[in-house]
């Protein structure tokens, strides 16, 4: 979100709003990724995503209007499945999104291509996820393989995401490599990191114990002076490295509204749904939100109070209104 933002979303809040929107517009996708939190059985709190119901065409783009219509999102994330599966509905959606003032950012795997066009639109931040370098991801996420991604990228200014996995934090330059051949593509204006967050009952080989997190922090601290285009900022890792212990405690979990694909379907307690391990976080928003959190103004009061105030001040202001 842009830092002129700040005070608007203050003010959503403060009306008992939330000023970010993230909707799962389609359930579709031809991946299946390991570790996959769309479609794990717990997303939606018992409910199978591939189960609930998605719209196409024309009632789609009219169903996330009336969503956005009604929220007011400052920044909206279309997530999915896989959201270029309805590309022809962002194609008349996202520019109507960014006509009304709203943010739009689309997470996709880049399985087919990007219409070139979309390089135009300024305000939309396209978000590719890679799962680690050439050999790992292909196996992992066919069919959006490299060779996909780079031809689906071209002409494109796009940010590469990946979630770093427990046999990816395993030292031996892994991180490098990956931090080297994506900052050489000229697509590519940003890198992101997030790491893997389990579920309680996660007994996947991609959860990183505390030591292989903790090594996975201190390897991407060190990358950033090498490769400028890893953005990673001392609050986000500081918030990495103490992440909330709660939802309830998770500035980002409630500012943040998820709605799965039926439009209406919440998705609690945030984007990830079931019940995820908030100790071992691993995502980027949720981090760099808890560190701002515990900032203090003046020395004094810390935004976190203010924060759990206005939010307080905001539902009471709704349930009287
Ligand atoms: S692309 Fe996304 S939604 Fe599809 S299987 Fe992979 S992680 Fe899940
Ligand atoms: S974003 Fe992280 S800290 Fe926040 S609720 Fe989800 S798992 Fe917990």
């Amino acid at each position: 979100m842009k830092m002129g933002a700040i005070i608007p979303a203050w003010g959503r809040i403060l009306r008992g709003g939330n000023p970010f929107l993230a909707l799962e517009i389609t359930k579709e996708c031809p991946l299946s990724c390991p570790g996959c939190y769309a479609f794990a059985p717990d997303h939606l709190d018992g409910t199978l995503l591939k189960t609930l119901s998605d719209s196409k065409g024309q009632d789609l783009v009219d169903g996330v209007l009336a969503v956005v219509r009604e929220r007011k999102p400052l920044h909206i994330s279309l997530v999915g499945g896989e959201p270029l599966v309805r590309y022809r509905e962002l194609d008349i959606l996202i520019p109507k999104l960014i006509e009304m003032g709203v943010e739009v950012q689309i997470v996709t795997s880049a399985v087919r291509e990007i219409p070139k066009h979309w390089a135009e639109w300024e305000d939309l931040h396209i978000v590719v996820s890679v799962d680690g370098l050439q050999p790992e991801h292909d196996l992992r996420r066919s069919p959006a393989t490299y060779e996909r991604i780079l031809k689906h990228i071209e002409g494109h200014r796009i940010i590469v995401h990946c979630t770093v996995t427990r046999a990816q934090s395993n030292g031996n330059g892994y991180l490098r490599e990956f931090s080297d051949f994506w900052s050489k593509r000229p697509e590519v204006y940003k890198i992101w990191f997030s790491l893997f967050t389990p579920q309680e009952i996660e007994l996947s080989g991609e959860r990183l114990t505390p030591a292989e997190r903790s090594g996975a922090l201190d390897t991407l601290e060190a990358l950033r002076p090498d490769f400028p285009k890893v953005f990673l900022p001392d609050v986000v890792l500081d918030g990495f490295r103490n992440p909330p212990d709660s939802p309830e405690n998770c500035i980002f979990a409630r500012t943040t509204q998820c709605l799965s694909s039926d439009l209406s379907t919440v998705v609690t307690p945030c984007q990830l749904g079931g019940r995820p391990v908030c100790s071992e976080c691993g995502c980027m928003a949720a981090a760099g939100m808890t560190a701002i959190g515990r900032f203090k103004l003046g020395g004094l009061v810390k935004v976190g109070d203010l924060f759990n105030a206005s939010h307080h001040i905001g539902k009471r202001w709704q349930n009287n209104n």
